[in-house]
């Protein structure tokens, strides 16, 4: 039972129609009829609430001083988003009002609540398992409207579902195998073990299918850590503009890891590209490409890099600058995808010639015709790097479940079990042992849903919150 009352700011900072504090737990009944007065004659001192309904009136001091003219909500225990009661005063946006209200609740006996506790008292209460936890902060992070469906249908349950579809089945035949060993009869293998084969191979089965998902969304959940290089008047800014005009949206100005590192985020048709060391390409670069693309952060940034956007001007060529970028792109991890902009300054016959010459350096790069003056060939770059990125070309469905490398960890881990119980069952080993690589299996993958993890992992889990949250 969680005794105190928290109290947090739950919509964003700045100038807003209006701002919602939220408050959870015993108290915050008691400390709303404390700083809230109904505009409604009839509600007297002892005002009682009606559960869920919006009641207009003044949030006042301990002195009576206005604060601001607020809708107050009331949701009582079990139904509410932490399932304890929960108050919600909805009044002016913009930092005052919305401070001066929380500093007020505050000193009338809430607590500031730590980031991301709300949603924690909701896993704690029962409200929610750990996989809709994590969605609720891949929706607030959602950069796409692709991340936002697929987190909306984890928040659905869509994970938690089919993990605890397995961890059902697995149960079931732990289950058969104890009864089997509460009742043994004398040196005879009672166990069924084809139709345990049977089934340990569908958990299987259910966890691959999860798994390989995963390899078609990883790119739609987390985006892709891009680089555009290049030397000097390729079109490198150029690209850059026409891709954010493309979407009309910045996404975020994100500060990198390091302090010289900016990170940039693009949408580029649903597709997130993480973009570093964007400062470089945007300011004037004075430096010999080699020389250049020679320093640390480049390099850094182009070993880190999943994705290479190589920029070269098609009218000059492939000149020796850009065959030395690109043997520096061949030595990477990512992919390239080699841009051949300007397009429209030359033939089709000098683009077949080019195409050709490309293959032969770099035979393992995808090439893209674009001109980012004209715009053409830009418009499907989203689509040549989903193409890069998906195998069989698949397009991930919106209602897809698509895990997260946590997920993917303890997915892997269960699996081993499994196979460990498949030799044992073979192997004719006796039932307990089965049961114990089910039951390891089986607790890993509670590790995903919150039913058997430790404080560590939900610890991890609830890091990522931001406040109010
Ligand atoms: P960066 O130094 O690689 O960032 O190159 P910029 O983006 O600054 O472009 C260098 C020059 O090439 C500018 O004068 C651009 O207007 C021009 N440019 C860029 N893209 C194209 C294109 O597709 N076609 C043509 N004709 N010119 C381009």
């Amino acid at each position: 039972m969680i005794g105190d009352t928290i109290a947090a700011i739950s919509t964003p900072r700045g100038a807003g129609g209006i701002g919602i504090i939220r408050l959870s737990g015993p108290y915050g009944l008691p400390i709303l009829k404390q700083v809230f007065r109904p505009k409604q004659k009839k509600q007297g001192a002892d005002w009682q609430p009606t559960p869920r309904e919006l009641i207009l009136g003044w949030v006042c001091d301990s002195l009576g001083v206005v604060l601001d003219e607020a809708l107050a909500v009331y949701m009582p225990a079990p139904h509410s988003y932490t399932r304890e009661d929960v108050v919600e005063i909805q009044c002016h946006g913009g930092s005052r009002s919305l401070d001066n209200i929380l500093q007020l609740v505050l000193s009338s006996g809430a607590r500031l609540a730590l980031p991301g506790e709300f949603t924690q008292r909701a896993f704690l209460n029962g409200g929610l398992d750990l996989t809709q936890a994590e969605a609720v902060i891949d929706l607030i992070e959602a950069k796409t409207a692709k991340e936002g469906k697929i987190a909306a249908q984890q928040l659905a349950g869509g994970l938690k579902d089919k993990i605890e579809a397995v961890s059902d089945g697995l149960l079931d035949i732990i289950a058969g195998i104890e009864g089997d060993i509460d009742y043994p009869d004398e040196g005879v293998d009672t166990l069924n073990r084809s139709q345990m084969t049977v089934d340990v191979e569908k958990a299987i089965k259910q966890l691959d299918i999860l798994l390989a998902q995963r390899e078609q969304g990883k790119i739609y959940k987390e985006g892709i850590r891009a680089v555009i290089v290049g030397r000097p008047n390729v079109g490198k800014s150029s690209l850059m503009n026409a891709l954010l005009r493309e979407e009309r949206a910045i996404v975020t100005d994100i500060a990198g890891t390091t302090r010289d590192t900016i990170e940039e985020s693009l949408n580029v048709k649903g597709i997130r590209l993480i973009l570093t060391d964007t400062a470089g390409i945007r300011e004037e670069e004075q430096a010999d490409a080699v020389e250049r693309i020679g320093i640390a952060r480049s390099r850094e940034a182009l070993r880190s890099a999943q994705l290479i956007l190589a920029v070269i001007d098609s009218a000059a060529g492939i000149t020796p600058e850009d065959r030395e970028i690109l043997t520096q792109c061949r030595q990477t991890e990512g992919k390239t995808l080699l841009l051949c902009n300007k397009m429209d300054l030359i033939t089709a016959a000098q683009m077949a010639f080019l195409r050709e010459m490309v293959q032969d350096i770099y035979p393992e790069a995808s090439v893209a015709f674009i001109s980012t003056l004209t715009g053409d060939g830009c418009e499907r770059l989203g689509d040549v790097i989903q193409e890069i990125f998906t195998t069989n070309c698949m397009t991930v469905p919106d209602d897809a479940t698509i895990i997260s490398a946590r997920h993917q960890e303890i997915i892997l881990r269960a699996k081993d079990y499994l196979r460990d119980s498949l030799d044992a069952i073979t192997g004719g080993l006796p039932g307990d042992f089965i049961a114990v690589d089910l039951q390891g299996a089986w607790r890993k993958l509670g590790e995903i849903t919150g039913k058997t993890a430790g404080q560590d992992i939900i610890d991890r889990v609830f890091s990522r919150f931001c406040l109010g949250k």
